[in-house]
């Protein structure tokens, strides 16, 4: 008898598929999802409470209604057990079905689906780094006419690629630094991911390499994701995990830092300056663009040229004052710290809640974040929406757009003036349109980089000494999106006023850092609220409270993070950092929370990822990753002790660096 069957005689019994009842934690965590009253009772910007009764006046519908419309949520999708990976299914896991028709039981489930999210997210910020990784490229080749605005910083990261710059013109860098970013992009013959080896510290390197997570490109993590996760393929929910951190490997290295890379070398640097932000800014009488989305290229062609002689003098001969340009999520608030001007007033979640002021005249959709629920209001107040990408229509906008190759790529320029033409054509149009603007608005402290913090205080150093001493207790980077789940926008600014009464310094960017700039934590009035040793530190100039731009900017954060550890001798793991997206919500956001804890620093949330089906996949993210990685995630509905958890999680950092 061959050994296999031997095997095959014998009945295994395996109890790891006994169900595991989620029914009650999904029902108590459902209980504690806001309706759209309790929004406007305690969502903490008074605009926002203004703008939701503006709408239901018109009678349109806002997320908040649209969330209560979807109560009661489904159970399986919340627990992460429903799969419709195949049309056998959709298949749940229940007491009464403990595996789907293939036999995958709901650790493979749950896992699988975070895994295809993960993914998602590395397409999403890779897509649009792709953009402007080609851009950078064509800029150099000459297909492309713009200006390279960031020179330092593309020799800088030209170096520690290892590109030898000497006697090399801007351009030829271009090219070399560009090549690089793309091929770690998307190779598919197995080779070193030369970005992360290049900027990645060697202990981390290491850790990854034992674990055998060392992504080949961020294309390459993609599809294997996929692959794997398709009927039948992997079937063992570690390996999967595997591939996760994979996917959050080439999150960072790719999807984030070398778009980074490309977008500072290509459109220059974040410039410290003071914006108005929320609303009350708005100004009637202006040809009003917003520019909501993610990716720069075109946008920062529609802002250079908004700005000129020429389409001043039009917008007046239309009967405007001038242009004025608004922020909307990460495409405002990018060319917000690189151009002036340009007004932030909302996240994704309020977007809709501002074309209902009906005082703008165009709004540019470019990718990601961009509600399809946008139109219905668009429409009723004549706002021109227009989308800029192949990938990311809107029925009912016009597109003046990129084609699927790029081929028109050498045309930005003149589709950046066809849209402003339309804009201001648009305001000549929406003369009779009622507008109403809720009067609140702030001054806000914006465009903080490595770089220029090195520059406000000579050298790292002081920053470094600070957290020795205790000044600064620790920094934490809190970010991400919002999610009706909690209280709009409550969830940031009841964890940001705990933690800076504590000494600990925030770093924001996002969608999470609206509500900051809004409600004056970005302004040096916020000093009044925060500990005296932080204030100390800080000294009159600066707010509690740093504004690093828009999500992929989590490399602004990463990189001071490196360059304090590196400062302090330390390894990043064992630094008093941490990352939180209180209330996060997209596949990119989930990449996010993964990427900074691969560096050993844990991500704090109050909003449930969909694993409570599977208590291996939960021990796996909230306890394991501790001993591989150094870093677990951390959830907490309760903002309140969240925060107390973030404060003791440092405390603990602190103690052990005997920085007490
Ligand atoms: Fe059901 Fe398996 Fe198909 Fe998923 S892959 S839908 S669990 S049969």
């Amino acid at each position: 008898m061959s050994s296999h069957e031997h095997n095959h005689g014998h009945h295994h019994h395996h109890h790891h598929n006994d169900f595991h009842d989620y029914n009650e934690a999904i029902k108590e965590y459902k209980k504690t999802f806001p309706s759209k009253e309790d929004v406007l009772e305690h969502t903490p910007d008074p605009a926002v409470k203004e703008l939701i009764h503006n709408m239901e006046k018109v009678g349109l519908e806002t997320v908040f209604d649209r969330f209560d419309a979807q109560k009661p949520h489904c159970t399986f999708g919340m627990a992460g057990i429903c799969c419709k990976n195949c049309n056998i299914g959709p298949c749940r896991i229940t007491k009464k079905s403990p595996r789907g028709v293939c036999g995958a039981d709901a650790d493979l489930i749950v896992s699988r689906n975070l895994l295809r999210w993960v993914a998602s997210g590395v397409a999403g910020h890779g897509y649009r780094g792709r953009e402007s990784m080609l851009a950078l490229k064509w800029v150099g080749e000459g297909k492309l006419n713009l200006p390279i605005l960031g020179p330092e910083k593309l020799k800088k990261s030209a170096t520690t690629l290892g590109i030898d710059i000497e006697g090399k013109s801007i351009k030829e860098l271009a090219v070399l630094v560009a090549d690089i970013l793309l091929e770690d992009l998307s190779r598919t013959v197995p080779d070193k991911h030369k970005t992360m080896h290049a900027f990645a510290t060697p202990e981390r390197v290491k850790v990854w390499k034992e674990l055998d997570i060392l992504p080949i490109s961020a294309y390459h993590e993609i599809t294997d994701a996929l692959h794997r996760t398709t009927t039948g393929t992997d079937s063992d929910w570690k390996n999967i995990m595997q591939q996760l951190s994979r996917c959050g490997l080439a999150f960072s290295w790719s999807s984030v830092l070398a778009s980074s890379i490309a977008i500072d070398s290509l459109f220059g640097l974040p410039v410290r300056s003071t914006v108005k932000c929320n609303v009350g800014a708005l100004k009637e009488g202006y040809v009003n663009i917003a520019l909501h989305g993610h990716s720069p290229l075109l946008v920062s062609e529609i802002v250079r040229l908004g700005k000129t002689e020429e389409f001043d003098a039009l917008a007046k001969k239309h009967g405007a004052k001038g242009i004025q340009f608004y922020g909307i999520c990460c495409s405002g608030l990018s060319s917000m710290y690189r151009y002036g001007g340009v007004i932030p007033l909302s996240n994704a979640i309020g977007a809709e809640l501002i074309v209902g002021t009906g005082a703008l005249d165009l709004w540019v959709a470019d990718v990601q974040d961009v509600f399809p629920a946008i139109m219905e209001v668009a429409n009723c107040f004549k706002t021109v929406v227009v989308t800029t990408s192949d990938s990311a229509r809107l029925p009912g906008a016009e597109h003046y757009a990129y084609d699927h190759e790029h081929s028109n790529i050498a045309q930005t320029e003149n589709l950046a003036k066809k849209i402003l033409t339309r804009a201001i054509v648009s305001f000549a149009n929406r003369r009779d349109i009622p507008v109403t603007i809720p009067q609140y608005e702030v001054n806000a402290e914006v465009g903080f980089s490595l770089e220029n913090i090195i520059k406000q205080f000579g050298s790292i150093e002081p920053i470094a000494q600070a957290l020795k001493t205790g000044k600064i207790k620790g920094i934490i980077n809190l970010v991400g999106c919002n999610n009706p789940r909690v209280l709009y926008e409550k969830a940031i600014t009841d964890i940001t006023s705990k933690l800076i009464k504590e000494n600990i310094l925030v770093l924001t960017n996002g969608c999470a850092s609206f509500p900051l700039l809004k409600l004056g934590y970005c302004n040096k009035s916020a000093l009044e609220h925060t500990g005296s040793q932080l204030k100390e530190f800080l000294g009159s100039d600066l707010p509690p409270v740093w504004h690093m731009g828009e999500c992929l900017d989590n490399a602004r954060a990463s990189a001071l993070f490196r360059a304090l550890a590196d400062a302090c001798g330390k390894d990043l793991k064992d630094m008093p950092f941490a990352f939180a997206s209180p209330e996060w919500s997209n596949e990119k956001g989930v990449a996010a929370a993964l990427s900074f804890r691969l560096l050993g620093i844990n991500s704090y949330h109050c909003v449930e990822p969909p694993v409570q089906g599977s208590p291996n996949v939960m021990k796996y993210i909230y306890e394991d990753t501790k001993e591989t990685i150094g870093a677990v995630m951390v959830v907490d509905v309760n903002p309140d002790s969240l925060g107390n958890k973030i404060i003791e999680d440092i405390e603990a950092k602190r103690e052990a660096l005997s920085w007490s």
